[in-house]
């Protein structure tokens, strides 16, 4: 869709579009007349990332206030989770597969719609960055277990121990009766997926997980597969996921959302509508939650789940909120 068509669709639907002094200029199709801005300085930059990640959003916001670039600065923030040894869905802590193995997965997507993953690496923590290399240093997308394991010591990241005692004693634990049934909203979801606005109005987003907990050797989840756990199209927005990876990927969450917006939806009723894609198929809705969260060009945020208990975290205007989240499941 053209951008014109777009800004038209956007404010039939009640998105507050900005013309004025402090507006800024979006980035043009090459065929395109320069259109006027959906931004103003005032609301940037912004970072938005899913559960109470306070730390992880506020060093984004501080980054993009500094003048980070959106994808940097959503690595930066996805970093202090991967980096938290309490977290035990992303990064070094995370809980390990069925035979105690740690495996990350993770993407990147920049406002270009350039995009970098890694899915199942062990013994490195920083797997977004990891991802970003593969982004920017390889000729491909994706890079999967030891390819990508060896591609991080090349790039000169550390090799680390990523099962600690404590992940490792849940395990031990668990094994005891090892019955894989996630539990909502406590052991499977805590993946950090991230989407920043820059200075420049430039949107980029980060995804990292060590996935479901106790999941089988070599699963890998929508964390790190681009358009599910995470999408990118810097003329509309982004969105990103978190929850049940298999529900998510069957519907490609993410791109679905950004098509949606493209079409016309606020932020909030695309969320809405890709939960609703996976409810309505599904009658085994009430053992599973998924959560979204979107940002479009204009700054709008939204955010939807199935479950009570998703909430994201949200930095503008120097304030850093964690913010409750509407739910399918009244019942
Ligand atoms: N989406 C992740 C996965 O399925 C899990 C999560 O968000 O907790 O791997």
């Amino acid at each position: 869709m053209k951008r014109r068509k777009f800004i038209k669709n956007t404010s039939l639907t009640g998105i507050g579009l900005a013309f004025g002094a402090s507006a800024l200029n979006c980035k043009q199709n090459k065929n395109e007349k320069q259109q006027p801005m959906t931004l103003t300085k005032d609301t940037l930059p912004k970072a938005i990332c899913t559960w109470g990640f306070v730390k992880a959003n506020a060093k984004a916001g501080a980054e993009l206030t500094k003048g980070t670039n959106a994808l940097d600065a959503a690595i930066a923030g996805v970093e202090v989770e991967e980096e938290n040894l309490k977290n035990t869905t992303v990064g070094k802590g995370g809980a390990p597969d069925r035979e105690g193995n740690v495996t990350l997965d993770a993407c990147v997507m920049d406002s270009n719609g350039d995009c970098g993953a890694v899915v199942c690496v062990e013994n490195i923590t920083n797997v977004a960055a990891l991802a970003k290399k593969v982004m920017e240093d390889t000729p491909h997308v994706m890079l999967a277990g030891e390819g990508a394991e060896e591609f991080a010591y090349s790039q000169g990241f550390k090799r680390e121990n990523l099962l600690t005692d404590n992940s490792k004693k849940a395990w031990e634990e668990w094994k005891k009766s090892p019955k894989y049934k996630p539990i909502i909203n406590i052991e499977n979801h805590d993946t950090i997926g991230m989407l920043c606005i820059d200075k420049d109005g430039d949107i980029a987003g980060a995804c990292t997980s060590s996935g479901l907990s106790y999941k089988m050797k070599g699963r890998v989840g929508d964390s790190p597969i681009i358009g599910s756990g995470l999408f990118i199209d810097n003329e509309i927005g982004g969105a990103v996921a978190t929850g049940m990876g298999e529900e998510v990927m069957k519907t490609v969450g993410s791109f679905l959302i950004v098509e949606l917006m493209r079409n016309g939806m606020s932020p909030q009723e695309a969320c809405e509508e890709a939960v609703n894609r996976i409810v309505s198929k599904n009658d085994s809705y009430k053992d599973f939650q998924i959560a979204y969260i979107a940002i479009n060009k204009s700054g709008e945020v939204g955010a939807y789940c199935i479950h009570k208990g998703f909430t994201y975290m949200k930095y503008e205007a120097d304030k850093n909120e964690n913010v409750a989240v509407d739910y399918f499941n009244k019942a």
